[in-house]
């Protein structure tokens, strides 16, 4: 695999000299062990026997009635042992620890949902786990955190800045500059410093080197538009990964714009920010003048960062990707519908990306294809929603 730390003019390594020798040592094994054999075969055995890949390509022919335009296609990444795509990437990560002989992960969280993925991996190979949260997110999560402690690892509540997610970032890149000589950073999105977001990609991209192959076995064609939610961007990138050269396959991302892209409770990074240096990269940020990231905010907690991946910012720039976004209110009506229509009850952050790919689909003709990323299941979910609604 060629080495690129860019993406255009983002991404790089903005970091303190401690943590460059740490990422370089990274990089090194990242590139040896991604194209090694004995490496690639382990990937490929947990991925089938542990998380269930792969995971369905499912034609939502009642939602394509409904909607009365193109044909609409799940990937189904809800299905994945723990209930999202988060797994993959928190696989990939544990078994490049395990070569270069880690024996201790640290993760940073936000909702929960990658602090479990990591908890998760960690127990079952065994290493010891620790999970930086804001202390706000511990209590707004408190499920989550069980889960975590259940599955045997230790959760830090960090009591500094905003006490959330970016919080839990600065904290773990502080512990994995300390430690990196027996500590691995198990980082939750294709965001961070090289090579974390290519690390990312890769892992991720699973998603859609499956998705590519089976819409070819029951289409025999290629999708119009592939669409996935937007938060770091992982899954996102995972989906859009090996439909790059396909110049005719148009790539949606869906960003999450809260009460709305003109009030200030949102987090559409890409629509609203401009490019700025956050968490030792280069990206499209929402930052206030004194660069500092500004608080973020969504219906759905998996998607409020204030920044996103790299290789979406250069997307963006290059035209290749488009990203639009949707509201708590368009996300939470895909919600219901998926629910009701389906029988397929979806992540608050995958109900964005059903929401503009279900807008797409209407404008369509029956014979094009639209494929949407169905990035995680929404029984996590259902309370929140069962508060909203007042029910
Ligand atoms: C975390 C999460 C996301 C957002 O993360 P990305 O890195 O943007 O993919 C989306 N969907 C689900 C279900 C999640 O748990």
């Amino acid at each position: 695999m060629n080495r690129k730390e860019y993406f255009g003019e983002f991404g790089g390594t903005y970091v303190p000299e401690d943590l460059k020798l740490a990422l370089e040592d990274l990089s090194e094994n990242f590139y040896k062990y991604i194209d090694d054999d004995d490496f690639k075969e382990e990937l490929k055995f947990y991925q089938k026997e542990y998380i269930g890949r792969p995971s369905l390509l499912y034609y939502a022919e009642k939602l394509t009635e409904k909607i009365g335009g193109a044909k609409i296609y799940l990937k189904r990444e809800d299905l994945n042992h723990t209930g999202s795509h988060k797994i993959n990437n928190a696989l990939g990560q544990i078994l490049l620890a395990k070569r270069m002989g880690k024996k201790r992960i640290i993760a940073e969280t936000g909702a929960g949902q990658h602090g479990v993925a990591a908890a998760t991996v960690c127990a079952m190979f065994g290493m010891d786990c620790t999970v930086y949260m804001g202390e706000i997110d511990t209590k707004r999560q408190d499920l989550n955190v069980f889960r975590m402690k259940l599955l045997g690892a230790k959760v830090v509540p960090v009591t500094s800045g905003t006490k959330t997610l970016k919080d839990a970032v600065d904290a773990a890149l502080q512990d994995y500059i300390e430690n990196y000589e027996d500590t691995f950073y198990l980082i939750g999105s294709a965001v961070g410093p090289h090579p974390f977001p290519v690390m990312v990609r890769e892992f991720q991209s699973i998603i859609g080197k499956e998705a590519r192959k089976q819409i070819l076995e029951k289409e025999d064609k290629l999708p119009d538009y592939i669409v996935a939610c937007v938060g770091g961007g992982s899954n996102c990138i995972g989906l859009f990964h090996h439909f790059y050269e396909d110049k005719e396959v148009k790539m949606v991302g869906v960003e999450p714009a809260g009460k709305g892209i003109d009030t200030n409770e949102h987090a559409a990074s890409i629509t609203k920010g401009k490019p700025g240096i956050i968490h030792g990269f280069k990206s499209y940020t929402l930052s206030d003048e004194k660069g500092e990231p500004m608080p973020v905010y969504s219906i759905a907690a998996g998607l409020d960062y204030p920044a996103v991946g790299p290789e979406h910012a250069f997307y963006k720039e290059s035209g290749r990707g488009e990203y639009r976004y949707a509201t708590d209110k368009e996300a939470l009506d895909a919600f219901l519908e998926l629910s009701r229509v389906e029988g397929i009850i979806p992540a608050l952050e995958s109900s964005h990306a059903v929401a503009v790919g279900c807008k797409i689909a209407e404008k369509l003709d029956k014979d094009k294809i639209v494929l949407i990323n169905l990035s995680g299941r929404g029984d996590k979910d259902v309370n929140q929603v069962r508060e909203l609604m007042n029910l």
